[in-house]
């Protein structure tokens, strides 16, 4: 299933208002725009979202001659293409909280390494596309483990977003780049240094104590894929369970420490609190919120909301799988600022991927 059925029928209509012209016209690409807006908003994008890339896809074509060997529905498709890409944060994302100073739309750096493609036609994505997902990594050589503190809202996903980021960090890196022919050279240029630094020793903390499930839930997980949890059960300070799970990592030569907190079902002063609190407590080097997809655009307001209160360097989109709308996906970014780092699209502790901003582009245009 298509995840913008909506707008690639709407792109469809788009084609036939261009017949053969040779120049786009406010007159051509207007009714074009019209339904492409009406697709995003269908599709649970944000207003200020939908109308912020309908303006980009207006500026891009406006007045511009239709490049040779192309039609201009492909070019119209393509200005719509880039526009996504900005929005949702184009190549890659520096670490940690230093996120915000690419908002001006340039990505040129991120071309450089993994596209490379885009002032031309091609849109398909490569099979190397610098990721979004960028974890600050302190090296074995700092002092002190890196600390990843996860929230959200209670069934968004947090735990087993907790469970899959410790697979995924702690499994050795897959080197599918071997195939496609780069050299080491290459690879390390343009890559090695974007990757999240992988096959770390992983300690999982269970702060979460309103609900001693969710413990039980992240030692189990914590057992099937062969990671150690570190729990105090539910009367322990959850500041405290935090900075004590930092304390054993460093002697216990853990290299990283991801944090599982409550979530509530609402955003509450107490929730905020809490985390500040934690926050405090171990300095954590990314505070990613893990939020759910399926809320649509309702998941970007609760990442500016959250980022406002705690301070956030990210977001983990969770039950990506089962959206079929893409709201999210889009709005997150141009909402609150922060970068989607991962993308949930399972229940198994395995699904989870980085999140790769031009496929996202790719797959939203079908
Ligand atoms: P928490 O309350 O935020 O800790 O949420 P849980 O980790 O307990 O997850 C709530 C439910 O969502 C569980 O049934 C999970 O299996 C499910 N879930 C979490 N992530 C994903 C995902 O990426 N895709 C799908 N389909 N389900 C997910």
């Amino acid at each position: 299933l298509n995840m913008f059925d909506q707008l690639s029928s709407a792109l469809t209509e788009v084609a036939r208002n261009f017949g053969g012209k040779q120049r786009m016209t406010e007159t051509s690409i207007q009714p074009a725009l019209k339904s492409v807006r009406r697709a995003l908003l269908d599709a649970d994008v944000n207003l200020d979202v939908a109308t912020a890339l309908i303006d980009g896809v207006r500026r891009r074509s406006l007045g511009r001659e239709v490049m040779k060997g192309v039609t201009a529905e492909q070019q119209f498709v393509k200005a719509m293409y880039d526009e996504l890409l900005d929005m949702m944060g184009g190549g890659v994302v520096a670490m940690g909280d230093d996120d915000d100073d690419d908002d001006d739309g340039n990505f040129d750096d991120a071309a450089a390494g993994g596209r490379g493609k885009r002032n031309k036609m091609k849109m398909s994505t490569s099979s190397l596309p610098p990721p979004a997902a960028t974890l600050a990594y302190r090296g074995p050589n700092e002092v002190g483990p890196s600390v990843i503190l996860l929230a959200g809202l209670q069934g968004a996903g947090k735990t087993t977003a907790a469970g899959k980021l410790a697979l995924y960090l702690k499994e050795r890196e897959v080197d599918s780049y071997a195939v496609s022919g780069m050299s080491d050279d290459e690879r390390s240029n343009t890559l090695a240094s974007r990757l999240p630094k992988r096959n770390r020793r992983v300690l999982l903390c269970a702060a979460d104590v309103y609900r001693p499930a969710a413990i039980e839930q992240l030692e189990i997980l914590g057992r099937s894929i062969d990671v150690d949890v570190f729990s105090l059960g539910t009367d322990v300070d959850p500041a405290e369970i935090a900075r004590l799970a930092v304390e054993k990592a460093r002697a216990g030569g853990y290299d990283t420490v991801v944090v599982d907190t409550a979530g509530r079902q609402v955003v509450d002063e107490e929730l905020m609190e809490e985390l500040r609190r934690v926050k405090r407590a171990v300095k954590p080097d990314e505070t990613l919120l893990v939020v759910d997809a399926m809320t649509g655009q309702a998941a970007a307001s609760l990442t500016a909301a959250f980022d406002s209160a705690v301070g956030i360097t990210g977001a983990i989109l969770t039950k990506l799988d089962g959206d079929s709308r893409g709201g999210a996906a889009v709005s997150i970014r141009g909402v609150s600022g922060k970068p989607i780092k991962f993308v949930g699209v399972g229940e198994r502790t395995q699904d989870l991927e980085p999140f790769y901003p031009d496929r996202m582009a790719s797959r939203i245009l079908g």
